[in-house]
């Protein structure tokens, strides 16, 4: 590996102030509010899903500072992750960020991905080493494979520097417009491998040291549980900061589904708080004061802002900024409605990251 990376000095720790102290300034409040954030999963078939470019639309009037399109197991939506990113960053004022997973993959055909991404302009990627495929006993991981999260980074940056170093015209632009790189991070361990929380926090570690930019969490339903990730990361040396993935708590059966995909328990609690009402409008009511509730405890608790898991819907995402009084300035509020439906918009390819093997239903 070359030393591309070794040059970075890390971040310093930056500790925010309380959302209260935030509230009071307000000058500083339109630089200084929290970052909002939404992930979206490719359909199938781009151009044969209206309802995502509506939902799309809606999500930017909301301002976030980037979207985040997911990458299917095994690189299986390359092709419509790449076309959503980039149509993203031809057609919207958003910012996209383009998952990439290299389990499986061979060194070279990542590298080869990268270059498809980094040619289409984008320049934010969140780097993830991925699932090995489910049930299959005999799987093997790729002999001249990137085999981490930390180590796609790694490849991330030595790609950058190497495009830069071969083309001045690149490396000024590099320089206008860095290339960013996220990393995921999970306040419980990561019940899909199995990992332990500490584990996972000596992941980020790496990941860090291996240039990552900032992290984005795992679902998660106690604000203990992120405050106590982060927390243990900065006593392990990570500066980095650690943006809590929230999901949107309105509609019990997708949250059981998500129980099951990633190994986070959903409190019982919630589910007879969603369970024990029949009418869907105050069911959501319910659901989006719980999320509004644990958005407020990690914003007190000092966290840079939020990313919502959308599911390709906009209705209880943008409720959830509205409660959490997080909308951007253009957004008109109480135009969503709440929804019954589970169905995400368009033909879910990709799936959200709470379902890691990439299939929501
Ligand atoms: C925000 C977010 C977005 C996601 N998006 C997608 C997506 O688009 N597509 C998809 O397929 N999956 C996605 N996932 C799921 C993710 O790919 C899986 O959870 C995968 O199992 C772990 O990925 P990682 O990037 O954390 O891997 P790694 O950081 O490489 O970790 C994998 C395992 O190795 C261990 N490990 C690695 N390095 C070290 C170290 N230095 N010390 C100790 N232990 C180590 C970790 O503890 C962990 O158990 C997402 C997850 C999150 C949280």
């Amino acid at each position: 590996m070359t030393a591309v990376t070794g040059t970075r000095a890390p971040a310093p720790a930056v500790e925010a102030p309380t959302r209260s102290a935030r509230r009071r300034s307000e000058p500083a409040a339109a630089l200084d509010r929290p970052t909002v954030s939404f992930e979206l999963f490719p359909p199938r078939d781009l151009d044969a899903a209206p309802r995502l470019w509506s939902t799309v639309r809606e999500l930017e009037a909301a301002e976030p500072d980037f979207v985040s399109v997911t990458y299917g197991a095994s690189g299986r939506t390359r092709q419509t992750t790449r076309a959503l990113v980039t149509r993203l960053l031809r057609e919207t004022t958003l910012n996209p960020i383009a998952h990439l997973t290299c389990v499986g993959t061979s060194r070279a055909e990542v590298a080869t991905i990268v270059e498809e991404f980094l040619d289409e302009g984008v320049r934010s990627f969140l780097a993830l080493r991925g699932d090995p495929p489910a049930g299959q006993a005999d799987w093997q991981p790729h002999p001249d494979g990137v085999d981490t999260a930390a180590g796609l980074v790694e490849l991330l940056r030595e790609i950058e520097h190497r495009r830069c170093a071969g083309s001045p015209a690149q490396a000024v632009r590099a320089r206008v417009r860095p290339l960013s790189v996220a990393v995921a991070a999970f306040p419980r361990g990561n019940h899909a491998t199995g990992g332990t929380r500490q584990q996972d926090v000596q992941a980020l570690l790496a990941k860090q040291e291996a240039g990552a930019d900032f992290a984005i969490t795992q679902v998660f339903f106690d604000a203990e549980a992120y405050l106590g990730l982060v927390a243990e990361a900065r006593r392990a040396g990570v500066t980095i900061p650690i943006v809590p993935g929230i999901i949107p708590t309105t509609d019990p059966a997708r949250l059981l589904r998500v129980q099951e995909l990633t190994g986070v328990p959903v409190p019982r609690s919630l589910l007879e708080l969603l369970g024990s009402v029949d009418d869907p409008a105050e069911r959501h009511r319910r659901g989006i004061r719980a999320s509004v509730d644990l958005v407020d405890g990690v914003l007190d608790g000092g966290a840079p802002g939020v990313h919502v898991y959308t599911f390709n819907r906009h209705e209880a995402a943008l409720d959830l900024l509205e409660g959490a009084d997080l909308r951007g300035s253009r957004a008109t509020p109480g135009t969503s409605h709440p929804t019954t439906s589970t169905e995400p918009a368009g033909d879910p390819a990709a799936g959200p990251t709470t379902t890691p093997r990439g299939n929501p239903s």
